[in-house]
Parts: C-alpha cells; structure tokens; sequence
C-alpha cells in the first residue's frame, strides 16, 4: 500500500527529466496527495515531438522489425517484473480496487504487451497483388504496410495503463515512434510506465517519451503540430471531437475511443435473476468509471419491477471501500469534482421523473465515494438515458414488446454512442438477432467476454473511429504503399 509515491519524471529522448513546476496527484480514496508530477509546457512537448520525429526520421526503428520485437519483448519481461510497484501505483492513484487490477487495470493490458510482440515476427507487412496488363504492358504490383510515423498519444484517468498499452505496443510494434500524454488526474502512473522503458528497456532514444502536464494546453499542441502525423486518443466525446476538428488543420490520422451510453437488454425469456446480478455488478465496476459499462438497462414492462427489485438486491451486496483491500469491488470516484458531476446528474434524473430506488448519495468519510445507485422508470429520451455519467448509476428503462424485439432494439439505438452492449435471452439465436440489429462495435451475449488482446474494441457512432486491439489495433499504425513495376 503506497502512502507517498516517489516524485515522478519526464521522458523525453531517451533522458528522465523534471519540468519547472510540478502539480500533486491524489489518492481518490482518501484525499491525501499520492505524488507529484513535472507541469509540462510547450516547450517540454516541443522537445518530445521533436525526439520522436528525430528518431522517426534518421533511425532504423520503423524498418527494424527485429529490434522492436526484442524491444517489445523486453517491455512485456519489465512489466512482469515491476507489476506489484504499478499495481500499487493503480491502486494508490487510480483508486482501481485491487481486484481490478488482478484484470483490466494491470494484467490483462500488460498480456497484450505479449500478444503484439508474439503477432510481430507473423503479421504480413507486404502483399502480392500479382500482375496486370495496362497500356500494351505487363505490371507485377504489390503493398506494403509501413510505419505511419510519429503517434500523439492522449489518454483518459479512468484505466491509465490499460490504454496507454492499447495505444504505445501497436503504436511500435508498427515502427511508429510515440509521444505519450498521461492525464491530468492520474499521472504518476504512466510516467511510471516511461521510467521502466527509459531504464529496463533497450527501446531507443525518442521512440517513447512520456508528458505529464495538468491543463489542456500540452494535448492541443500535439494534436496540432505539423510533425505528428497521427493523434490517437482515448476520451470523453466532448474532447473528442475539439481533437478531430485540432487535427484537421494538418490532416492527421485520427483514432478516438470516447464515451459510451450502451444498453444492456434483458428479453422476456431470460434468467431475471442472471441479468439482474451483471447488471447490478457491471455499473459498479471501477465505480462506474468505464466506457464500455452498460448504464441502461432495457427491461421488458410487464418485468419492470421484479427486475428492479433483483438488481437493488445485487447493488446491496456490493462491497465498497478502501481499494488496497483485495475483498473490495468498488471503489471511490476520482475526484470531488466527479463525485459532485454525478449527484448532479442523478438529481435532475429525479427531477426529470426517475424514481430513486436506492443511493443517489456522496458517502460519508475521507474520499471521493459514490453509493451505488439505481434510477427506476428512466424515460428513454431524459438526460440521464442519453448522457455519459461515470459514476456508478444504472438506469432502467421499460421497454414494450413488440414482434421481433423490436421495442428493445429501437430505445437501444436511441443514443448518440455505440460503445458496448449485451442481451440476455434463454434463445441465443435471438438474443444474437437482437445484437446485430443494434449498432455497437462490442456485444455481450448471456455474459459472455468479448475483451481480449486478439479483439478489436471500439466504437459506433459518436463513441468513436478505429478498432484498438487486435490485427486491427496494429493497422491503425500502419500506411498503405502500392508498387508497381514494369513485367519482364
Ligand atoms: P477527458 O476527455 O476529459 O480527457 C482525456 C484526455 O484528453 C486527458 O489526458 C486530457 O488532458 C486531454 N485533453 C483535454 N482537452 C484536450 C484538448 N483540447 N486537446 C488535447 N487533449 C485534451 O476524459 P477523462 O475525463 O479523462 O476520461 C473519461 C472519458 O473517457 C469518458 O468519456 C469515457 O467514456 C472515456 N473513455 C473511453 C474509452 C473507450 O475506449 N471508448 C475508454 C476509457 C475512457
């Protein structure tokens, strides 16, 4: 358990440094200042931009596919061996229970570490497109993927590592080279991450630097600077979109995984009390703090209120408290600032006619805690259906039967996101008919685990463009080249 965690550093060319001033980190379950972190400016992401697009331009990284893999290698041996330093760090700053770290937060992230260094020496980075005959002549063609080159890489507080592993290890495992930025309420653990790289990995020079920096002035650099040639960002969808619109000045590439509203529909056939327990477990999960969680919850009318009763059962058995303690599943929120955005929005819900069934209440003590709430009869159109909380708030929405599902598929698809979803029916045929016709990049069937290294994750609609993961986590870094060449 962390009390004080050692000051933190800069990375940038291959060198730890601090920047003039320094801003503190707090734990969220206590209050307390966790560490501090070096105030980067301009004039730090300059000197990262520029390394990254020095080491991009004169080194043999994008081409050596041999020495990234050894690298990557490496990085996944490093985790390994520092994990308890960092899972103490999550816990500490993040306030992610250590049960969480033991998956999404920690140890599943640094496996996909392993996963792109394993995909590396058998991805086919060309392709023969055979010969053709144009203008009398006879033309063999082929493609080649290549480094798409320096990588702005800008991430949320709510799974620090988890997605700076999702973007950095494809991101090199391409050849790109990549200027990390932490967030502002969480960055002592990634600047954690570029002090095993700079000091336990043979990754060179300005192919990882790492910024640590508490206002928006650093990301908008990155995003606009003409030497970045693509922005890969993890988000809420307001920023999100001040990115895309950033970065069309220089016409980067851009990745965005951002906010989600997704549905968890229940069928009239299927386990209530099965669908309840995820349900009740799910929105609590990391204290709501999740893109992918499912906050509203489609339940046939005529069930409404068994299935109500089913999931305030479930929310009563949740344990919540000190995240360091492994029987802990929730924890705090990540700051008074969240905590107050979410009673907020759980007041209007009432105000907007949700019946309160249970929560809706800071928790008394040290710390930013939430109770695990549950809003009732959530009309599908009012704020608290339609808007992000991240918080630890469910909202369950009536739906009618119709033929076909179609009740459920239509509130579903009435959002602006498309992150996630999931379906319980005692049919899997039609809990799968209902899943196609909703439109999200991810769906859980009957509880199943769509999470993994080798799985594209991301989003429709607003909640994104870009798969990370997977085959298509690493093309996202990849250009496209087409040769053509005359036929003997
Ligand atoms: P946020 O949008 O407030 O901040 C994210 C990052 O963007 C931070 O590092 C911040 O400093 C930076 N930033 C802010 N303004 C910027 C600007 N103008 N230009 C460049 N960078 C800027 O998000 P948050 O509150 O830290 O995280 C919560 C949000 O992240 C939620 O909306 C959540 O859904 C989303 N999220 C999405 C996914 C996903 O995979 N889709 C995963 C995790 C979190």
């Amino acid at each position: 358990m962390i009390e004080q965690a050692p000051d933190r550093l800069l990375l940038t060319d291959g060198r730890l440094n601090g920047a003039k001033t320094t801003f503190a980190s707090l734990n969220p379950a206590t209050g307390a200042v966790v560490g501090h972190a070096p105030d980067a400016g301009p004039a730090e992401a300059e000197a990262a931009i520029a390394a990254a697009r020095r080491a991009f331009d004169t080194t043999t990284w994008a081409t050596d596919r041999d020495l990234r893999a050894r690298c990557l290698d490496q990085l996944h041996r490093t985790l390994v061996e520092h994990r308890e330093e960092l899972r103490a760090l999550t816990i500490a700053e993040v306030g992610a229970p250590h049960q969480l770290t033991a998956g999404a937060q920690l140890e599943e992230p640094i496996g996909v570490v392993r996963w792109y260094a394993d995909l590396l020496p058998t991805y086919e980075f060309s392709r023969d497109l055979g010969v053709t005959e144009a203008r009398g002549a006879r033309h063999r063609r082929w493609v080649e993927k290549e480094a798409a080159g320096v990588v702005a890489a800008i991430i949320p507080y709510n799974y620090p590592t988890q997605i700076a592993l999702a973007k950095i290890t494809p991101a090199l495992a391409a050849g790109c080279t990549v200027v990390l930025k932490g967030a502002p309420d969480t960055p002592l653990v990634t600047l954690a991450l570029g002090e095993l790289i700079a000091e336990h990995t043979d990754i060179p020079p300005g192919v990882v630097n790492v910024l640590s920096s508490s206002g928006a002035a650093v990301g908008e650099l990155m995003t606009t600077h003409p030497d970045v040639d693509v922005v890969t960002f993890t988000g809420s969808t307001p920023t999100g979109r001040r990115i895309m619109a950033a970065a069309s000045g220089t016409v980067k590439r851009v990745f965005l995984e951002l906010g989600g509203k997704s549905a968890m529909v229940v069928l009239d056939d299927a386990d209530f009390q099965a669908a309840s327990m995820m349900a009740a477990f799910m929105s609590c999960s990391h204290a709501g703090q999740g893109c992918a969680i499912c906050t509203r919850l489609l339940v046939p009318r005529a069930h409404h209120d068994e299935i109500v009763d089913l999931v305030a059962q479930g929310l009563a058995h949740i344990p919540v408290g000190d995240p360091a303690d492994p029987a802990v599943y929730m924890g705090p929120l990540i700051s008074e600032r969240q905590r107050d955005k979410v009673d907020a929005m759980v007041r209007r819900a009432v105000a907007d006619g949700a019946k309160l069934v249970c929560g809706g209440e800071r928790m008394p003590g040290p710390g930013f805690y939430y109770r695990p709430t549950l809003l009732a009869g959530v009309d599908p159109d009012s704020e608290i259906a339609q808007e992000e909380v991240f918080g630890p708030v469910l909202s369950v929405i009536p739906y009618d039967d119709r033929p076909d599902d179609a009740g459920a598929v239509r509130i579903a698809n009435n959002s602006a996101y498309g992150l996630s979803g999931a379906v319980f029916s005692a049919s899997e045929e039609r809990a799968v008919n209902v899943a196609r016709r909703i439109r999200s990049g991810t769906f859980s069937i009957n509880g199943g685990n769509y999470f993994a290294p080798d799985s594209p994750f991301g989003g429709y609609k607003q909640s994104g463009i870009g798969r990370e993961y997977g085959v298509e986590g690493l093309e996202e870094f990849l250009e496209t080249k087409t040769f053509g060449v005359v036929a003997q």
